[in-house]
């Protein structure tokens, strides 16, 4: 297994305009960024730099981090057996749900669709070549963590049970226990599942008081492929994290601080796991939290990406470089 991490900087919105951009991206003669710097928040004369696997810059499509960093690392390894995972990490507003999502036109659309649509045009090629011998079936699940409880996505909000979810240990695999499995064939199928949840993703939200920032969004993509002497299965769950930020300095209400709580626990946890895991150590607090309990990174037999997501205003410094650090540290696994 193996974790690569990727940085995005988003575009100025219209009304940053007038804005200080803190953050670029650097690249070596000819080569592609992979670099980002950012000025030290204590000493603006000074500036860090840190190295990723490659940077997108603010004009970088949905196309090109598609392309680059998902269709031939992972849609192939898929396809052979290998479990995936793909995660959006960073501050509210720079651009987690825009990549993992994305918009609506063709060209705005973000990993999760081009995702499925690529898995689903492998599927038939894959059937065909096969001409009929083998028979690949696509299964999704659509949750979201909230206040470090379980909730599917896949059901209206009114028919929550208010503690979520239960999740088990399963032969090392960790399951969410009465989570919808739908049979999906086609990608006008998805499509209109994967609407339909986000809108209960939304409702819920109001209903509770709260901003989808504030919670965990996972697909999984269970790909099961048959012949008549065997099965393979694998796994692609796409994240679309909570808001990084730190909480604490966003005070708020007792209802807003114990979720900010339960997101810190589960950010922080990640934290720790990473941390665990970078230095080799034999106990990685994985259990801490739902979040990083399904999130097994480092766990699964695959590939990890992670998409770091920043904005390039001065306004984010601090978040910006606390998530820099903790980016910095994930790629050490
Ligand atoms: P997050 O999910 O991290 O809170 P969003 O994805 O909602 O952030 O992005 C915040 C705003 O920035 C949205 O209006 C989104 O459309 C816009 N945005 C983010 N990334 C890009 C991008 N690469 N290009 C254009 N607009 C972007
Ligand atoms: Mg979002």
């Amino acid at each position: 297994m193996s974790v690569r991490v990727v940085a995005r900087i988003r575009p100025l919105l219209k009304h940053e305009l007038d804005k200080d951009t803190i953050v670029c991206a650097e690249s070596a003669e000819g080569q592609n960024p992979t670099t980002v710097r950012i000025p030290n928040p204590k000493n603006d004369a000074e500036t860090f730099t840190f190295q990723f696997g490659s940077v997108y810059e603010e004009n970088a499509t949905q196309q090109q981090l598609f392309e680059n960093e998902v269709v031939g690392p992972t849609v192939k390894h898929l396809f052979n057996g290998y479990d995936a995972c793909i995660f959006a990490y960073g501050v509210t507003g720079t651009g987690k749900t825009h990549t993992m999502r994305g918009g609506k036109s063709l060209a705005d659309r973000g990993v999760i669709p081009r995702l499925l649509s690529n898995i689903y045009r492998r599927c038939r090629k894959i059937e065909k070549d096969a001409a009929g011998a083998t028979q690949v079936d696509v299964s999704l699940s659509y949750f979201e963590i909230y206040c470090d409880r379980v909730y599917d996505l896949f059901e209206p909000p009114e028919k929550r049970t208010p503690s979520g979810l239960p999740i088990r240990d399963n032969h090392g695999k960790t399951v969410v226990v009465g989570l919808k499995e739908m049979q999906c064939s086609t990608l006008k199928e998805f499509e209109h599942l994967y609407d339909q949840a986000n809108i209960n993703r939304s409702t819920s939200a109001t209903k509770l008081n709260a901003h989808s920032s504030r919670s965990h969004a996972v697909l999984c993509v269970k790909i099961t492929q048959t012949t008549e002497s065997t099965v393979r299965v694998s796994q692609v769950s796409a994240i679309d994290l909570a808001g990084s930020e730190d909480n604490r300095r966003t005070d708020n209400n007792k209802e807003r601080l114990i979720e900010s709580s339960a997101i810190n626990k589960s950010l922080f946890v990640l934290a720790q796991c990473v941390e665990a895991i970078s230095k080799k150590q034999s106990r990685i607090p994985y259990r801490e939290s739902k979040m990083t309990r399904i999130l097994s990174l480092g766990q699964n037999n695959g590939m990890t990406l992670m998409i770091l997501n920043i904005a390039p205003t001065r306004s984010y410094h601090l978040d910006t470089l606390s998530s820099l650090n903790f980016a910095n540290r994930t790629k050490k696994i």
